[in-house]
């Protein structure tokens, strides 16, 4: 696909959140529709990031949403990438309540995939697992989106990305680098937040400092999904992912064969029809 801006119509916004902006837009030629994410970035690097985003070209998974390509623009950079008619999860809890008990089951499946894809293909991690980051389309299709492919742009924009903290692993707020156990953690904490419906620690809506929320959740017992309410295999699942040491945390491969994985692989769930029976409005 050559992609020319003069041949995208733009549509309507679809979200802000730190590192930039997101619009609908139509490919004219193709009659593709697309969402359009603008980064600010500087000008000094934009070349750069721009070259290293060409990896996505050759990013293809089920489970990973789609990149069409991007262009300088402005005081930044514009990527292309395949729309997901009906958002992202953070939109879908709040318009419709918690998800539904099997469906995060397909959530926690597809997430898995599309980690697995991006470790053992591209070589990077996510950096950025939380509920808006997961998409949904009428298809029944669960992509993530949004994960740290260049280097340049982390930088640029790493001063920004407060909002992004309430996702971080301990280890990550000590200052310790990324690995695949921050990816675990994060996802712990998106599927609690999927399953009760509103974020998890009582640290988010009060307002704590940010350094009273690191302290928070470096000290405090984390709450826990309770068996009574949900099923023991998910309930287990997240505490794994919530484990605070890293060294003690399941990797991916340890969460691949977790017997809640196993089951939910298996499981016959039908995301379209569940997708088809959600109220939303359109973009
Ligand atoms: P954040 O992920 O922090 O909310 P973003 O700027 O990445 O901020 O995205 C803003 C919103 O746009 C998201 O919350 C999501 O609902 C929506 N969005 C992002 N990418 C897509 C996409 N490819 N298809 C459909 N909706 C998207
Ligand atoms: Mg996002």
């Amino acid at each position: 696909l050559d992609l020319r801006e003069e041949d995208l119509v733009i549509g309507r916004p679809m979200g802000e959140g730190a590192g930039g902006s997101v619009v609908k837009a139509v490919h004219r030629p193709t009659q593709t529709p697309m969402a359009l994410k603008f980064i600010r970035v500087d000008h000094s690097i934009r070349q750069r990031i721009l070259k290293e985003l060409q990896i996505l070209h050759e990013c293809n998974s089920p489970n990973i949403v789609s990149f069409y390509g991007a262009y300088p623009k402005d005081n930044g950079v514009q990527m292309c990438m395949e729309f997901m008619d009906l958002g992202s999860f953070d939109r879908i809890y709040r318009q419709n309540g918690p998800i539904p008990v099997p469906v995060i089951g397909r959530v926690t499946f597809s997430v898995l995939q599309g980690l697995k894809y991006l470790y053992e293909e591209l070589r990077v991690m996510h950096r950025d697992i939380k509920p808006s980051n997961i998409l949904l389309n009428s298809v029944g299709f669960i992509k993530i989106c949004d994960f740290g492919i260049s280097k340049a742009m982390d930088s640029s924009i790493a001063n920004t990305f407060v909002g992004t903290t309430s996702y971080m692993s301990p280890e990550r707020m000590n200052g310790g680098s990324y690995t695949v156990k921050t990816d675990i953690w994060s996802l712990g904490l998106t599927l609690m937040e999927l399953a009760l419906g509103r974020y998890p620690l009582r640290c988010e809506g009060e307002s704590m400092s940010l350094f009273e929320m690191l302290s928070y959740i470096k000290t405090e017992n984390l709450p826990q999904l309770s068996d009574t309410e949900f099923p023991p295999g998910l309930c287990d699942f997240v505490a794994k992912c919530l484990i605070k040491d890293p060294a003690k945390r399941p990797d991916l491969n340890g969460l691949l064969s977790h017997s809640y994985t196993r089951e939910s692989a298996v499981a016959k769930v039908n995301i379209e029809q569940w997708a088809a029976s959600l109220e939303l409005p359109d973009f």
